[in-house]
Protein backbone atom coordinates (compact mmCIF):
# COMPACT_ATOMS: atom_id res chain seq x y z
CA UNK A 1 0.00 0.00 0.00
CA UNK A 2 1.27 3.41 -1.08
CA UNK A 3 1.57 6.53 1.35
CA UNK A 4 -1.36 8.24 -0.35
CA UNK A 5 -3.62 4.71 -0.67
CA UNK A 6 -3.17 4.52 3.17
CA UNK A 7 -4.08 7.91 3.33
CA UNK A 8 -6.93 7.72 0.88
CA UNK A 9 -8.63 4.20 2.83
CA UNK A 10 -8.37 6.25 6.17
CA UNK A 11 -10.56 8.78 4.97
CA UNK A 12 -13.17 6.76 3.16
CA UNK A 13 -13.32 4.02 6.09
CA UNK A 14 -13.63 6.84 8.86
CA UNK A 15 -15.10 9.70 6.99
CA UNK A 16 -12.69 11.93 8.53
CA UNK A 17 -10.18 14.27 6.66
CA UNK A 18 -6.78 13.78 8.92
CA UNK A 19 -5.68 16.91 6.74
CA UNK A 20 -8.14 19.57 9.05
CA UNK A 21 -5.56 18.45 12.30
CA UNK A 22 -3.78 21.67 13.42
CA UNK A 23 -1.53 19.53 15.70
CA UNK A 24 -3.05 21.19 18.74
CA UNK A 25 -3.06 18.00 20.74
CA UNK A 26 -5.81 18.63 23.22
CA UNK A 27 -6.92 15.16 21.90
CA UNK A 28 -3.62 13.73 23.30
CA UNK A 29 -3.84 16.01 26.58
CA UNK A 30 -7.61 14.37 27.06
CA UNK A 31 -7.15 10.65 26.22
CA UNK A 32 -8.13 8.03 28.59
CA UNK A 33 -5.62 5.17 27.32
CA UNK A 34 -2.51 7.81 27.10
CA UNK A 35 -0.53 5.77 30.05
CA UNK A 36 -0.44 2.62 27.79
CA UNK A 37 -0.14 4.29 24.42
CA UNK A 38 2.87 3.87 22.29
CA UNK A 39 1.77 6.84 20.47
CA UNK A 40 -0.81 9.49 21.50
CA UNK A 41 -3.85 10.55 18.93
CA UNK A 42 -1.82 14.04 18.02
CA UNK A 43 1.23 11.66 16.82
CA UNK A 44 -1.22 8.89 15.21
CA UNK A 45 -3.52 11.99 13.26
CA UNK A 46 0.40 13.78 12.14
CA UNK A 47 1.44 9.72 10.42
CA UNK A 48 -1.62 9.56 8.72
CA UNK A 49 -1.42 13.09 7.48
CA UNK A 50 2.17 11.62 6.00
CA UNK A 51 0.82 8.87 5.51
CA UNK A 52 3.27 6.80 7.28
CA UNK A 53 2.65 3.34 7.43
CA UNK A 54 3.77 2.70 10.94
CA UNK A 55 0.94 4.15 12.15
CA UNK A 56 -0.76 0.80 11.60
CA UNK A 57 1.59 -1.15 13.62
CA UNK A 58 1.54 1.25 16.95
CA UNK A 59 0.12 -0.39 20.22
CA UNK A 60 -2.22 2.66 20.41
CA UNK A 61 -4.76 1.65 17.91
CA UNK A 62 -5.75 -1.58 20.08
CA UNK A 63 -5.69 0.29 23.49
CA UNK A 64 -7.66 2.83 22.39
CA UNK A 65 -10.96 2.32 23.80
CA UNK A 66 -13.40 4.69 22.04
CA UNK A 67 -14.49 6.71 25.21
CA UNK A 68 -14.87 9.61 22.09
CA UNK A 69 -12.80 11.66 24.64
CA UNK A 70 -10.73 13.00 21.58
CA UNK A 71 -13.34 13.89 19.67
CA UNK A 72 -15.65 15.89 22.03
CA UNK A 73 -12.21 17.75 22.24
CA UNK A 74 -11.16 18.12 18.82
CA UNK A 75 -11.24 21.82 17.09
CA UNK A 76 -11.91 21.27 14.35
CA UNK A 77 -14.30 18.59 14.54
CA UNK A 78 -12.56 15.02 13.86
CA UNK A 79 -13.99 12.15 15.23
CA UNK A 80 -10.69 10.71 16.27
CA UNK A 81 -12.25 7.77 17.48
CA UNK A 82 -13.37 6.51 13.95
CA UNK A 83 -9.94 7.12 12.53
CA UNK A 84 -8.66 4.91 14.82
CA UNK A 85 -11.39 2.47 13.92
CA UNK A 86 -10.22 3.09 10.84
CA UNK A 87 -7.12 1.83 11.02
CA UNK A 88 -8.17 -1.41 13.20
CA UNK A 89 -9.98 -2.34 10.34
CA UNK A 90 -7.15 -1.71 8.16
CA UNK A 91 -5.26 -4.00 9.77
CA UNK A 92 -8.02 -6.13 10.23
CA UNK A 93 -9.06 -6.36 6.68
CA UNK A 94 -5.05 -7.58 6.00
CA UNK A 95 -5.73 -10.16 8.58
CA UNK A 96 -3.81 -8.72 11.36
CA UNK A 97 -4.73 -8.79 15.14
CA UNK A 98 -7.96 -10.91 13.97
CA UNK A 99 -9.14 -13.25 17.38
CA UNK A 100 -10.09 -16.63 16.44
CA UNK A 101 -12.21 -18.27 18.44
CA UNK A 102 -10.25 -21.49 17.90
CA UNK A 103 -6.72 -20.24 19.28
CA UNK A 104 -8.41 -19.59 23.01
CA UNK A 105 -7.51 -22.13 25.29
CA UNK A 106 -10.43 -23.74 26.95
CA UNK A 107 -8.49 -22.14 30.49
CA UNK A 108 -8.41 -19.08 28.87
CA UNK A 109 -12.22 -18.69 27.87
CA UNK A 110 -13.14 -19.97 31.78
CA UNK A 111 -11.79 -17.35 33.46
CA UNK A 112 -11.99 -14.15 30.86
CA UNK A 113 -14.87 -11.78 32.00
CA UNK A 114 -17.21 -12.30 29.41
CA UNK A 115 -18.13 -8.65 28.58
CA UNK A 116 -14.14 -8.55 27.73
CA UNK A 117 -14.57 -11.39 25.21
CA UNK A 118 -17.89 -9.57 23.78
CA UNK A 119 -15.82 -6.53 23.84
CA UNK A 120 -12.50 -8.33 22.08
CA UNK A 121 -14.63 -9.77 19.42
CA UNK A 122 -16.49 -6.51 18.64
CA UNK A 123 -12.89 -4.85 18.07
CA UNK A 124 -11.19 -7.74 16.22
CA UNK A 125 -13.26 -9.18 14.00
CA UNK A 126 -13.52 -7.18 10.52
S1 LIG B 1 -11.32 7.38 21.89
FE1 LIG B 1 -9.34 6.33 22.03
S2 LIG B 1 -7.84 7.83 21.32
FE2 LIG B 1 -9.72 8.94 21.84
S3 LIG B 1 -9.48 9.60 23.97
FE3 LIG B 1 -10.56 7.64 24.01
S4 LIG B 1 -8.94 6.08 24.22
FE4 LIG B 1 -7.95 8.01 23.56
S1 LIG C 1 -7.52 17.70 18.89
FE1 LIG C 1 -7.97 17.56 16.70
S2 LIG C 1 -6.76 19.23 15.75
FE2 LIG C 1 -5.95 18.88 17.81
S3 LIG C 1 -4.25 17.40 17.51
FE3 LIG C 1 -6.08 16.22 18.01
S4 LIG C 1 -6.97 15.68 16.00
FE4 LIG C 1 -5.53 17.36 15.67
Amino acid sequence: MTRVEMTLQVKEISGQNPFLCMQCGLCSAGCTGRGIMDMLPRQVMRLIQFGNAQVLDNRSIWMCTTCLTCTARCPRGIDIARVMEALRTINLRRGDGVLAPEDLAAEFLAEIPQMALTSAFRKLSA
